[in-house]
């Protein structure tokens, strides 16, 4: 079977924005409850599954000690220098540790040097295909700077094998039937079967850690969530499109009093504890069709880069805003909730 298409023939576009629009989970950003435990097994543990051995893979790559060491006498501590990280040698124990895994069927291919994407159906299809033009887009005149560190991409085609890997890794089952981020080892985790606009979502996180360290869960997720539903005009360009989160968000607009409808002024001053709170779902849709309003008029990418390379002096973001657009969140707000009126 061919390993992927290259960029976009007007099927693999069609075919990828359909499968934008499946209903998608995120995980990403919330201290997931499936994740493994902090203290790694020992090696050679008879309980360590092969999905573990990843971690522990890339512990090896790493340079750190994956085993006790012997005891001997010591006159004085001695303190070991931080390890040399080398990505080859990370993306080579990934490989490993994913074979062993989950078959030697599993078909690789790394993608913008730190993406390490792995098929274990053995064959890259059209979620390969989505993953690199996706990846192609956000480095292309969008995200600045690439993770440093490897990050595996497993792109399960099916339930099944998805669900048994989160069984092996965590010992119990995935927190979504769709896709997630583990921040921990890394780790992109998708079911193709319901759509590809998790993976398009889930994508942005581990570049926004390493972009934009700092960025508020707002931002990271309004950007994430607004390539959930996607197109790819053409090769290195990618553009959102409208969602299910609009219903929701048009919904508060029109019929919720002042105090509580969702503003941008009230976007640029939540704090993370409050995205993450009781209206979750609205908060997503608010930051979604705010990263898409600025997208319209090309101002998304200048107003991300004004706020992450000014974030020491704008916390906020706010002064990004007025230097992208020329005016306050307050002020745009208006201009903003009409157009969300009208899409
Ligand atoms: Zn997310």
């Amino acid at each position: 079977m061919k390993p992927h298409r290259p960029f976009a023939s007007r099927s693999a576009l069609v075919l990828a924005a359909a499968l934008a629009f499946a209903p998608l989970a995120c995980t990403s950003s919330k201290p997931a409850p499936h994740q493994a435990p902090e203290a790694p097994d020992p090696a050679g543990s008879a309980a360590a599954t092969a999905p573990v051995a990843l971690e522990a893979a890339a512990r090896a790559a790493s340079g750190a000690p994956s085993v006790a060491p012997p005891l001997v006498a010591s006159v004085a501590p001695s303190v070991e220098p931080e390890p040399r990280y080398v990505l080859a040698d990370d993306l080579d124990a990934r490989r490993k540790a994913i074979t062993d895994g989950l078959g030697p069927r599993t078909r690789f291919e790394v993608v913008e040097e730190t993406f390490l994407i792995a098929a274990p159906s053995g064959a890259l299809g059209s979620s390969a295909a989505v993953a690199k033009m996706a990846l192609h887009a956000y480095f292309n005149g969008r995200f600045s700077k690439k993770p440093g560190r490897a990050v595996s991409v497993l792109l399960f085609d099916a339930a099944p094998p998805y669900d048994a890997y989160c069984l092996a890794q965590w010992s119990h089952a995935c927190s979504t039937p769709f896709g997630f981020y583990d921040r921990r080892t890394r780790t992109v985790v998708l079911n193709a079967a319901p759509g590809l606009g998790t993976l398009t979502h889930e994508l942005v996180h581990p570049i926004v850690e390493s972009d934009f360290p700092q960025a508020p869960e707002w931002l990271n997720e309004g950007i994430a969530s607004y390539f959930e539903a996607y197109g790819f005009p053409r090769p290195g360009e990618i553009r959102g499109t409208r969602n299910f989160r609009l219903p929701g968000l048009l919904a508060a607009l029109r019929a919720r009093p002042e105090e509580t409808r969702p503003s941008l002024p009230a976007l640029f001053a939540m704090r993370n504890e409050i995205f993450r709170g009781e209206e979750e779902s609205l908060n997503y849709a608010t930051a979604r069709y705010f990263c898409y309003w600025l997208d319209t008029q090309d101002k998304l990418w200048p107003f991300y880069r004004a706020w992450r390379d000014g974030f020491e002096s704008d916390p906020t973001g706010e002064r990004a805003l007025v230097a992208t657009m020329g005016k306050t969140p307050a002020e745009l707000d208006a201009a903003w909730g009409a157009w969300v009126r009208a899409l």
